[in-house]
């Protein structure tokens, strides 16, 4: 496997991991074969068996629907994932919780590592640590390809899921869900369901379909950031060569660089940068054309990180620069025919680590919903889409704004005293007072309630950094009572 799959090997999992990984995927399946024996014979198409349309393959084949799945690539547990698209991503509890309703949860902890906080790394090469939650709470780094394998062999091992691979949707009739589909020998073929569901990420093809149509709202919005992946490869020794339970951030103003950890020992980073610069002192991709340039870049801006970074420059002219796009679009539903779900619906920025997460939630509470409309697809898709749509909106906004947050917010003292402010008041008043991070990322709350919450805190903490001298009285009992002053005509229960 490991010739064949090249870079996959490298950077996904050791190659007995990942067959582990596989195999328990099986085994899984095994348990689960005889609560689908009979099919209750309505057929589903899935267009995409990406992380999204694989998991909702799960739900709906143990509900014992005739599932097919069609994607354009090859079948990636065959061929190791494409370069491209971010090589590990942070799952954390709505993705979790997906993952444990459709049964295959406790296998995550083979391909994800625990990373409990940030750590800030500042141009002089110092770093900050700053915990995500509280004590014991934490995200998963994942690896997106061995993620994708395992829910796709669990689908696969279902008596009525059937996968296809190398098939490309180029059409839809959205009232009958019939779909057209190239394959790998050029023919063009129709497949007839009696529920189309679009899976196929933030460049949709089935999304285009609706586009055409009369009362369906879209808007497509790109960053002017592009990002670029990199890679700091394990130590020597095999070991991890910065910190492994914790996502790294240099953040530095209009632009910063991520670093999350593998299995393998080595971090996969992410270098967020505008692909323009506005202003003459600003860094952008466009002007780190040579190896001079970008290693001069890194020395000035990342200066710890370049010395672990020995394939630096090649990496940086072998990969891609990637955009970043935020698609908003309404409705997700074509009648009881046609629904959209995960990046097709609302392909969102990275900056929450949202995305999946809110993809593998749709799922579920598609799912809840055809358990509470007893799998009328009328009334669950009509529900899903009342439910979810706000919420996709809302992700989408809290998203774009923690991209401040990261690239700007947490190297400035107000910031890290308004997060020292928030501990405090998360620990004094843990009913009432949660904050906005937890709540997307530790919670299950509707994103919508984050997003309100969001505006309502950020206008308690302007109004507590206002305090006289507050960077000194705010631990005091003095000065938390003017807190808890502020509080109360905030609304907050305390
Ligand atoms: C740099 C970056 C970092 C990210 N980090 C995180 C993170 O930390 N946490 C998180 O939760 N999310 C993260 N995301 C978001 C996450 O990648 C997406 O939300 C997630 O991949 C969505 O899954 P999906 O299945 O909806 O779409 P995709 O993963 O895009 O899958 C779509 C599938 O459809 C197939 N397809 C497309 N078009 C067709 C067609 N016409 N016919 C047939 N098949 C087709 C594709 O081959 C693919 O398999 C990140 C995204 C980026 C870009």
């Amino acid at each position: 496997m490991s010739k064949k799959c090249g870079k996959f090997s490298v950077h996904y999992a050791a190659k007995w991991e990942f067959i582990a990984i596989l195999a328990g995927a099986k085994l899984y399946a095994e348990n689960h074969h005889h609560h689908s024996c009979m099919s209750n014979h309505q057929k589903i198409t899935i267009v995409g068996g990406g992380l999204v349309g694989s998991l909702c393959a799960i739900f709906l084949a143990k509900r014992n629907y005739d599932v097919h799945v069609f994607d354009r690539r090859r079948d990636m547990r065959k061929t190791g994932a494409e370069r491209g698209r971010s090589i590990n991503l942070a799952l954390s509890h709505r993705g979790l919780r997906a993952l444990e309703a459709a049964g295959i949860a406790a296998h995550i902890d083979q391909i994800g590592i625990p990373m409990r906080g940030r750590m800030i790394h500042h141009r002089d090469g110092s770093t900050a640590f700053q915990p995500y939650g509280k004590e014991g709470e934490a995200i998963y780094s994942v690896s997106r390809g061995g993620l994708n394998a395992l829910l796709l062999e669990a689908a696969d091992a279902h008596a009525h899921v059937h996968l296809h691979f190398e098939e490309r949707c180029q059409d839809v009739n959205l009232a009958t869900a019939t779909a057209s589909f190239l394959n790998a020998g050029g023919v063009l073929h129709e497949v007839s369901a009696d529920c189309l569901i679009g899976a196929d990420g933030a460049y949709s093809a089935v999304r285009g379909v609706m586009q055409k149509r009369e009362r369906f709202n879209y808007e497509q919005y790109y960053l002017e950031h592009g990002y670029k992946e990199l890679t700091i490869p394990a130590a020597p020794d095999g070991t991890w060569a910065l910190e492994k339970n914790a996502l790294h951030i240099w953040p530095r103003g209009r632009y910063m660089f991520i670093a999350l950890p593998n299995t393998d020992g080595s971090f996969t980073c992410t270098l967020f940068l505008p692909f323009e610069s506005s202003r003459d002192d600003e860094p952008a991709f466009e002007d780190l054309q040579t190896n001079e340039a970008v290693t001069d870049f890194f020395r000035t801006s990342f200066p710890d990180a370049l010395p672990l970074m020995p394939e630096l420059c090649s990496d940086f002219f072998h990969n891609p620069t990637a955009t970043l796009v935020t698609v908003r679009c309404s409705p997700w539903i074509h009648h009881d025919k046609t629904m959209l779900i995960g990046d097709a619906a609302h392909a969102i920025v990275p900056f929450y680590g949202q995305g999946m997460n809110a993809g593998f939630e749709d799922c579920r509470i598609f799912d809840e919903l055809l358990t509470k409309h007893e799998n009328t697809w009328l009334d669950a898709m009509q529900e899903y889409n009342t439910l979810r749509k706000p919420n996709g909106d809302a992700i989408a906004r809290l998203a774009m704004q923690n991209f401040v947050e990261m690239s700007e917010r947490v190297a400035d003292p107000r910031f890290l005293l308004r997060k020292k402010i928030e501990q405090r008041c998360q620990t004094l008043y843990p009913s009432a007072f949660v904050p906005v991070y937890s709540m997307v990322t530790f919670s299950h709350l509707p994103y919508s309630d984050a997003l309100r919450e969001m505006e309502r805190q950020d206008a308690l903490f302007d109004a507590v950094l206002q305090l006289n001298a507050i960077e000194t009285r705010w631990d005091t009992s003095e000065g938390e009572s003017e807190i808890r002053g502020l509080m109360r005509s905030a609304g907050y229960a305390v």
